[in-house]
């Protein structure tokens, strides 16, 4: 199973460290980078990215909390 990193923290699946928890994803192209640039940064240092509706992530698995 792979281990996904998220930063999107008002998700139901979302965990500490920004590991989630779902069994499984569905990710989409989609244009919400906000300005992130996460390469070289450690995935458990990303800043929180709490999102309303799943059109404002990249992850069509999102429910909000
Ligand atoms: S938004 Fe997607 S990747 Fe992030 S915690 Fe929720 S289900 Fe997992």
């Amino acid at each position: 199973m792979a281990t996904i990193r998220c930063t999107v923290t008002n998700c139901v699946y979302w965990g500490d460290r920004n590991y989630c928890t779902a069994a499984n994803i569905l990710v989409m192209a989609g244009d919400v980078q906000r300005g992130l640039q996460p390469r070289g940064e450690s995935a458990e240092k990303l800043e929180p990215t709490p999102s309303a509706e799943k059109s404002e992530t990249m992850c069509y698995t999102f429910e909000p909390l």
